[in-house]
């Protein structure tokens, strides 16, 4: 718990909120919570920052109905974002100058081999965050930006970096490496890193929970399927095995990025299609997966268009069935056994076409789903297996926001004061 001093320099409110900020290339995404109960006391996007449409949605939720405000107009940079923001939280008496405001926790999306947990910001670490640029370019940089304009608002309160590549960093040296030439490797850092790690970490604990055990008493197969999809095997609250990779192309199939794919593609591309680097890039991560397989990349149209007998949409979510399975069953090769595989993230948790048809046929494997169970809506974590199964199936909605905004505030309330530095690995990367 932290006190933090007030304007006047004496110690008086208890400082027991979280903002948390997860800043993408055009857009920064922000929640505010209270501590004391984990509750939301506002939500909020800022989306098309720089362009001429750019909109803020804010959402406060401290009153009766949660009604949403619309700004809509230019908003030239991440540094107006984040004052526009803290412009509506200041209208609903939430103010980002309040002696409540404990921390900011940022999502930072690589934190390579040398952040394996939380950390105070310090300069230190946002440069070693800037080392990383090379092997996030499209993250990092944005995240950079986020943490810096969240500074320069409030430079007395702590800045926690949460990072999605953390919970990876305990996958064994056999799984996270490629089996290239090692100095190669090195020299520039190529290696398996994971992504989503807020998320596999909170799924999988919660996964424990709904089955009535600690985190280390249970292994669990946990499918992040959102618009990007990642699949991790955890054992005993350790994550041994996932599925993206030196970037999040890796893996799965998604809504536009290919997953596994052999590399020799690329080459392939470019020699006989004559494609440049960054348009097979382009092709790979925004235009491949499900939207580059039937036109569609949201798992409800593609669902409706296979109700009506679109044959080019039933085989796009063949292929994204196909690749779960197989990831199902390598994972459970991985751990041996297993005591849950556990469905979450957008498609995840709403989708029970695509629960149901990546369970299909596992029966060997001990998986089983019941349709009635599975065909339940809720916003709960639940199991979607009968009862005489041998490996509980189950859906869990993610909250990566309030792990982000538990692990910072965990993280302040020990270290008690604002810039001290926390231990942030061993390995320099
Ligand atoms: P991300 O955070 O990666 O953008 P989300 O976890 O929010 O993604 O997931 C977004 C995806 O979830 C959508 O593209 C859509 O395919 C899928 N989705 C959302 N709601 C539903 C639903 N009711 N049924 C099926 N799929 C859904």
């Amino acid at each position: 718990m932290t006190t933090t001093p007030t304007k006047e320099g004496s110690a008086a409110v208890q400082a027991r909120r979280v903002l948390v900020l997860n800043s993408g290339s055009s857009s920064v995404k922000y929640q505010l919570l209270d501590m004391n109960d984990r509750s939301r006391l506002a939500i909020g996007l800022v989306e098309r920052i720089g362009e001429e449409t750019s909109r803020l949605l804010h959402t406060p939720l401290t009153g009766g109905d949660a009604e949403t405000r619309e700004r809509t107009g230019r908003i030239a940079d991440h540094a107006a974002a984040l004052k526009a923001a803290a412009e509506e939280l200041a209208a609903d008496g939430l103010g980002l100058d309040s002696p409540e405001l404990a921390a900011i926790g940022h999502r930072v999306v690589h934190g390579g081999l040398r952040f394996t947990r939380p950390t105070v910001i310090t300069d230190e670490v946002l440069t070693e965050i800037e080392r990383l640029v090379p092997v996030a370019p499209l993250h990092n940089p944005a995240n950079i930006t986020g943490i810096r304009t969240a500074q320069a608002l409030r430079p007395d309160l702590p800045q926690v970096a949460v990072f999605d590549t953390a919970f990876h960093t305990t996958m064994p040296e056999y799984a996270a490496r490629y089996a290239i030439d090692v100095e190669t490797a090195d020299a520039h850092r190529i290696r398996r890193y994971g992504f989503h790690g807020t998320s596999h970490a909170y799924v999988s604990r919660k996964a424990a929970e709904l089955l009535g055990r600690t985190p280390e008493e249970v292994n669990v197969i946990v499918l992040h399927l959102g618009n990007g999809a990642s699949a991790s095997a955890v054992a005993a609250g350790r994550c041994v095995e996932t599925s993206m990779g030196l970037t999040p192309l890796e893996g799965l199939v998604m809504g536009t990025r290919s997953g596994d794919i052999d590399p020799a593609v690329t080459f392939h591309l470019k020699r006989v299609a004559g494609m440049s680097t960054d348009e097979i890039d382009v092709l790979l991560n925004k235009k491949s997966g499900l939207l580059g397989l039937c036109g569609d990349n949201d798992m409800r149209e593609i669902r409706r268009r296979i109700d009506e007998g679109d044959e080019r949409a039933a085989l796009a979510f063949d292929i994204y069935v196909h690749r779960l399975k197989k990831y199902i069953g390598a994972y459970s090769a991985v751990l041996g056994r297993v005591d849950a595989v556990v469905f979450t993230a957008g498609v995840g948790e709403n989708s029970a076409p695509v629960r149901e048809a990546a369970i299909a046929g596992l029966e060997e494997l001990g998986l089983v789903v019941d349709a009635g169970l599975n065909a339940v809506r809720s916003g709960e974590p639940r199991l979607i297996s009968p009862n005489y199964a041998r490996v509980a199936v189950a859906v869990v909605p993610t909250d990566e926001e309030l792990e982000i905004a538990d692990q910072t505030f965990a993280l302040v309330g020990r270290a008690e004061s604002a810039g001290q530095e926390v231990p942030v690995g061993e390995v320099d990367n």
